[in-house]
């Protein structure tokens, strides 16, 4: 499966954004965005005027980035996206918001996407008492997670109850520390995904 292998942080600089790609390195002063948040490349800090285009593809990246998905997937939320009831913006949050990868890491579970991704490649993990290491599935309403019995003393998961308590879990999810376990509770609202994103522009992108 292909999948982007260069340096996260050029990512952030090129957003003009933290997207927290890195885990803990990202919530310290070691993070390159908080050191040169200037744009990558020779000519990065040079200052440019950005169009209704610019704007529209920029926003588009920043969320496909954030989520870890490659053009075409993310295109294909899109598509889903505009072809479900309600509002198409909303929608597309929503589908990125419940996959498998994602949840693992709202959940606390992991520190980044990326290293969520990496966990449920690795099959730790079982959806609904079966494991699963596909980190794209979509979770649905009742769906239970948990760290699979015999891989709980495991490296990843030594301190992973500690990293667990210290995050703030979202209301339509919840998670058992102690017994390495969460489940659904909803499919999340806009307003209770917290993300500084606007969608909407990404629904202009796409509509051109
Ligand atoms: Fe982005 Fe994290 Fe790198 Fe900072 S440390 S630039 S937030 S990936």
């Amino acid at each position: 499966m292909a999948r982007y292998t260069d340096p996260v942080c050029r990512l952030c600089r090129r957003e003009g954004a933290k997207l927290f790609l890195k885990g803990t390195r990202c919530y310290s002063k070691k993070c390159s965005f908080e050191r040169r948040p200037a744009p990558p490349g020779q000519h990065g800090v040079r200052r440019r005027k950005v169009g209704e285009y610019g704007l529209q593809l920029r926003e588009k990246q920043k969320i496909r980035r954030i989520y870890c998905v490659l053009e075409r997937q993310f295109q294909g939320y899109f598509d889903r996206a505009s072809s479900s009831p309600g509002v198409t913006g909303e929608n597309l949050l929503r589908l990125l918001e419940l996959r498998f990868d994602n949840i693992v890491f709202r959940m606390g579970f992991a520190a980044s996407r990326p290293e969520a991704r990496q966990m449920v490649g690795h099959a730790h993990f079982a959806v609904n008492g079966r494991m699963n290491s596909i980190p794209s599935l979509q979770l649905r309403p009742g769906d239970k997670i948990e760290v699979r019995e015999t891989h709980r003393t495991r490296e990843p998961f030594k301190e992973a109850a500690e990293l667990i308590r210290s995050r703030q879990v979202p209301e339509w999810l919840s998670v058992d520390a102690a017994k390495l376990a969460g489940s659904v509770l909803s499919t999340p609202r806009r307003d209770q995904m917290p993300l500084d994103l606007n969608e909407q522009l990404v629904v202009e992108y796409y509509s051109r």
